[in-house]
């Protein structure tokens, strides 16, 4: 029988989307451009990164202003306990607060390439993002979320200690994590059912990420596995962004799908300032704009 791949998928899903802070007036404009064709698809929240060792600190803050000023849009800040005393993350939570900000992603961090090596926590700082998190409650009563690892954590000693971890995390005020990106719905739902076993109930959102670059991908990839017929499907398009782009496309909405089917309602789109792939994806999965395109 005729089983058309995407057909009748109901759109009864939510959405969240990641950003990263520009770096110049071209990227500003491609990030508002972004934000601006993903808007209507009114997701619960858009997050801004924060680029290791805080170097972006000041952009990351002026990114979630401009959110707040000119959208209707729940921003969510990330931190990181890199390179930070406690004040002076006191100072910047502080700041997100009376900006209006609601929802902070609160992360360890590591330690900026050019340091390599292990996170240091800095002398009067958070040794941990289950400290932070703590740090941020004791002072605010706002919406926390936090990192999750399918695939564990690559210093974790092992996966149990890992999810012990993030049990820490959320039974410090933390509301919900995020995934690194996986490419194996089985890994996810894996670590759901520990999760699930250890006594987590708060969501786990699955982190989606596009390739739009296959060495990034693998720069980035931590323990994530990368199987091997993914690497086949890009084979040869390295220097092909269009075709690379369209493939990619079809890869995170399969994966999205086979979620979907097992259960998964709420997606958190990695979306590396684009905003063409996670649109058509959520497309795919039945999801339309509430509002027409600005
Ligand atoms: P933690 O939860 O503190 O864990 C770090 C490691 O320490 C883990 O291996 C954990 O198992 C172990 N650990 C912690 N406490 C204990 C303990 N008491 N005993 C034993 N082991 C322990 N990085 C950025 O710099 N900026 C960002 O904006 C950013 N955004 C991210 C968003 C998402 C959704 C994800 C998944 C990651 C993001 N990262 C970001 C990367 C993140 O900072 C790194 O993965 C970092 O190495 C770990 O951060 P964490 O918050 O998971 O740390």
């Amino acid at each position: 029988a005729e089983a058309p791949l995407f057909a009748g998928l109901p759109g009864d899903i939510s959405v969240s989307f990641e950003f990263f802070p520009p770096k110049s007036e071209k990227m500003e404009e491609q990030l508002w451009q972004a934000i601006t064709q993903l808007a209507p698809l009114q997701p619960s929240f858009v997050s801004v990164t924060y680029g290791a060792g805080g170097s972006t600190r000041e952009r990351t803050h002026a990114t979630v202003a401009r959110i707040v000023k000119d959208t209707a849009l729940v921003p969510a800040a990330h931190l990181t306990c890199v390179a930070a005393s406690k004040d002076e993350i006191a100072e910047v939570v502080d700041q997100y607060w009376d900006a209006g900000v609601r929802h902070i992603v609160a992360l360890r961090g590591d330690p900026p390439p050019t340091d390599g090596g292990r996170f240091v926590p800095h002398p009067q700082g958070y040794a941990s993002a289950a400290e932070l998190v703590a740090g941020i409650k004791a002072r605010h009563d706002i919406d926390i979320s936090v990192a999750a690892y399918p695939e564990t954590h690559p210093e974790a000693v092992s996966a149990q200690l890992d999810l012990d971890n993030l049990k820490r995390k959320l039974d410090a005020g933390a509301n919900r994590a995020i995934t690194q990106f996986f490419f194996s719905t089985d890994a996810y739902f894996r670590f759901l059912d520990k999760a699930l076993a250890a006594g987590i109930t708060a969501p786990v959102l699955p982190g989606i990420m596009p390739v739009t670059s296959f060495s990034a991908i693998r720069r980035m990839s931590g323990n994530t596995e990368i199987p091997g017929w993914l690497e086949t499907m890009f084979d040869g398009l390295d220097e092909r962004p269009g075709p690379r782009a369209l493939v990619a496309a079809v890869a995170a909405a399969d994966l999205c799908k086979r979620l979907y089917e097992g259960g998964v309602r709420d997606f958190h789109f990695y979306t590396l300032n684009r905003a063409e792939q996670a649109y058509a994806i959520c497309q795919l999965l039945g999801l339309r704009p509430k509002e027409p395109c600005a």
